[in-house]
C-alpha cells in the first residue's frame, strides 16, 4: 500500500487512551479541521515531543496509508503560551476553549478560521499584548465567534421573524422584536439591550485581535457574558467539564 507523508499545523485538543499504551490524539488543524491521529507510545515517549505541552501550536508530520487513520511520526513546536500556566484563570479559560473546539463540526471549508480564533484567544490570555483584555471578555468573544463560525449565531440587526429592530433573544428562534417575542413563553426569552446588540455586532463583524476590544457598561457586559455562555451550552448540548472548573475559579 502506498505511503504518503502529510504535514498538518495545529494544536492538540485531547488525548484519547488507546490499546496497549498507544494513544489517539485529537487535533484542531488549519488544513483539515478536527482530526484524530494514531500515536504509538514509542513514538511519543521522546521528550522532544513538544506537542503535548498544554496549548502548543505545532507542525505535525504524519504518515497516511490511504484509508484509515494517519499515524504520528514527529512534530515541531511553532508557538506556545507558557504564561497560561502562571494563572489558574487563564489556564482554565484556555482549557475551556480547547474543549469547545472539540465540537468543531466535521467537513468544514473554513478550518483555519477556527484555528485562528483559538490561537488568537490563547494569545490574548497570555497578557502579552500591552493593553490587557479581561479574561471574561476574551471568553465572550471566543464563544460568540465560535458559534458564528458554526452558523449558530442569529443576525443581531433584525428580528428573525419580522425584520424589525430586535429586543430579545430566544435560543431557538433567534433575536426577536417585542411583538414577536410576546407570543413566546416568558421563561424562554431573554432581554438584550442596545449595548449588548452593539457588542454582538462588533464581535461578528470585526476580525483578528481588534475583535476583542470594545467597551460597554458592566451591567450589560455581565448579562451578555451570562447569555453567551448559556447559549453555548444550549447549542453544544453538553456539560462542559472545563467550563465548570473555569466558573469555580472565576466566581
Ligand atoms: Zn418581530
Amino acid at each position: 500500500m502506498s505511503r504518503e507523508f502529510v504535514q498538518l499545523h495545529g494544536i492538540l485538543l485531547k488525548i484519547i487512551p488507546y490499546a496497549e499504551n498507544d494513544s489517539l490524539l485529537q487535533l484542531l488543524t488549519a488544513e483539515k479541521g478536527k482530526v484524530i491521529i494514531f500515536a504509538k507510545k514509542s513514538s511519543t515517549n521522546n521528550k522532544s515531543n513538544s506537542y503535548s505541552q498544554p496549548f502548543a501550536y505545532s507542525k505535525f508530520e504524519l504518515i497516511s496509508r490511504g484509508h484509515g487513520m494517519m499515524v504520528y511520526s514527529g512534530s515541531q513546536m511553532i508557538e506556545y503560551f507558557p504564561e497560561l500556566r502562571q494563572s489558574p484563570y487563564a489556564m482554565a479559560a484556555g482549557e475551556y476553549f480547547c474543549e469547545v473546539s472539540t465540537f468543531v463540526p466535521e467537513n468544514i471549508d473554513n478550518p483555519n478560521e477556527y484555528l485562528s480564533l483559538l490561537l488568537n484567544s490563547l494569545y490574548l490570555l497570555t497578557g502579552r499584548k500591552s493593553k490587557n483584555i479581561d479574561i471574561k471578555v476574551i471568553k465572550l468573544v471566543f464563544e460568540i465567534a465560535f458559534l458564528q463560525l458554526s452558523g449558530l449565531m442569529p443576525d443581531p440587526k433584525e428580528c428573525s421573524s419580522c425584520g424589525n429592530k430586535p429586543d430579545y433573544w430566544h435560543f431557538d428562534e433567534g433575536f426577536l422584536c417585542e411583538n414577536c417575542a410576546e407570543k413566546l413563553h416568558l421563561s424562554e426569552i431573554h432581554k438584550v439591550d442596545k449595548n449588548m446588540f452593539a457588542a454582538i455586532d462588533h464581535i461578528m463583524t470585526v476580525n483578528g485581535v481588534r475583535r476583542y476590544s470594545f467597551t460597554m457598561n458592566s451591567e450589560s457586559l455581565k448579562s451578555l457574558i451570562y447569555l453567551s455562555e448559556q447559549y453555548m451550552k444550549y447549542r453544544l448540548e453538553a456539560e462542559l467539564k472545563t467550563l465548570n472548573v473555569y466558573k469555580s475559579l472565576i466566581n
